[in-house]
């Protein structure tokens, strides 16, 4: 069993101390759950029973890695979330995290916009090259202002921040955006939790500014796509919805646009639209350049392509201990594929290893799993001498993967 890499995507949250990651985060898992459970039996039921099972479990994210699944435009995702520290003194973990993820959705409270700690971990995703998604959260709190902060990711982390929506209503009073990229009003629903919007016509008072800044989206994401320009030129309306997502995603993977979205996690709203501009605009494991790394015999330089068909080639980015199921080691796997059951070699120690059981994190259980591929991340049970930072790998092909380059902490942001 392997999965479609297209329909993966390794994300991480990043964040300022107290701008709502812990309730994003959750929020996530509580709408991948309905989400899943809607996908998989088409019942609106089901997304009552699970509302009313949650509330009394109550739910909360303690792992390095937690998978949900997704359903976008009738493919079902498999959404890695890796834990990615928001507290300054964990620039290490930081590091760690952004090594091993493809994307990333950066938070920011309306209210306080861009904070040291978003300053900080901005810079260091610049590192990485992490293509991202703006989600500026808290829209329902007085003083909350989507565009200072759109205008604060330009001015203050010097990078192509465009909004991709306009919100409809202020605080108290805000309940829905205005889409710009399909001219489209939706309102979340109160009664499901904002699972469910209903469509609405753009607000009568907001139809110039709705009008102008779908220009100037629309203008950005041409500027990375000639085809595009002569169209925006010629007629504007005859750009598609799917040929402006095509060009943004190409835009947001090569790092040249920060498209931005809004929501209030704790009011449930926004955070399923948001999910949908993660599948839609993140990369997928194939989207990655091959990986690389030094064969440890010979010290030349080679490289491992995102698939299963290659020689297994994995990072251990945490180990942790759980409860259940003992000592966890998570990794991200880069190519190839690994067995429950099987022996691994690790090329620090120079020695093999049978790994027991896999195991995918999930928001209320752990899953265990026959295998994982190239592309995905797990934990993986039954090393006795393990570190982070090491590489596991295929013994006759091994490689030893870039280490983990942590630069300097960067200090007097604070
Ligand atoms: P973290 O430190 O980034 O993980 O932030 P938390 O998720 O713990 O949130 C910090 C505080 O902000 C908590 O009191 C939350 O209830 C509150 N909060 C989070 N999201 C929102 C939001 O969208 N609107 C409002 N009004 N409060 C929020």
């Amino acid at each position: 069993m392997s999965r479609d890499l297209k329909y993966t995507r390794n994300i991480g949250i990043a964040a300022h101390i107290d701008a709502g990651k812990t309730t994003t985060t959750e929020r996530i898992l509580y709408y991948a759950g309905v989400n899943h459970k809607l996908g998989e039996t088409h019942e609106g039921s089901a997304t009552t029973d699970w509302m009313a099972q949650e509330q009394e479990r109550g739910i909360t994210i303690t792992s390095a890695a937690v998978t949900v699944f997704w359903n976008y435009r009738g493919n079902k995702y498999n959404v890695n979330i890796i834990d990615t520290p928001g507290h300054v003194d964990f620039t290490v973990e930081v590091n760690r995290s952004l090594r091993v993820l493809d994307g990333l959705v950066f938070l920011f409270s309306a209210v306080d916009g861009v904070e040291p700690q978003s300053e900080t971990n901005w810079r260091l995703a610049d590192n990485y090259k992490v293509p991202r998604i703006g989600f500026v959260n808290k829209m329902d709190r007085s003083g909350a202002d989507f565009l200072a902060v759109v205008k604060q990711v330009k001015e203050m982390l010097g990078s192509e921040a465009v909004p991709l929506q306009l919100p409809i209503g202020a605080e108290d009073n805000f309940k829905g955006v205005v889409d710009l990229i399909n001219n489209r009003g939706i309102v979340w629903n109160e009664e499901d939790k904002g699972m469910t919007f209903t469509e609405v016509p753009i607000p009568d008072d907001m139809l110039d500014d709705v009008a102008q800044w779908r220009e100037k989206l629309l203008e950005s994401v041409a500027s990375y796509d000639e085809s595009l320009m002569e169209k925006f030129f010629d007629d504007p309306n005859s750009i598609t919805e799917r040929e402006v997502l095509d060009a943004l995603r190409k835009a947001v993977l090569d790092n040249s646009i920060v498209p931005m979205v809004c929501g209030s996690s704790f009011k449930n709203k926004g955070v399923q639209t948001m999910l949908d501009f993660v599948m839609e605009l993140l990369p997928s494991p194939m989207d990655q350049e091959a990986v690389k790394g030094t064969n440890p015999r010979t010290e030349e330089e080679i490289s491992r392509k995102p698939d299963v068909k290659e020689p297994f080639a994995a990072l251990a980015f945490k180990i942790a201990t759980d409860p259940f199921v003992g000592r966890l080691c998570f990794i991200r796997v880069y190519s190839g594929n690994l067995e429950a059951g099987s022996y691994v070699y690790n090329s620090r120690s120079d020695n093999k290893e049978r790994i027991s059981r896999i195991f995918q994190m999930h928001a209320n259980k752990q899953n265990p799993i026959p295998n994982i591929g190239a592309g995905d991340i797990g934990a993986v049970v039954g090393f006795k001498d393990i570190k982070t930072g090491d590489t596991l790998c295929d013994e006759k092909n091994p490689i030893v993967l870039e280490s983990m380059v942590f630069p300097e902490p960067v200090i007097g942001l604070a």
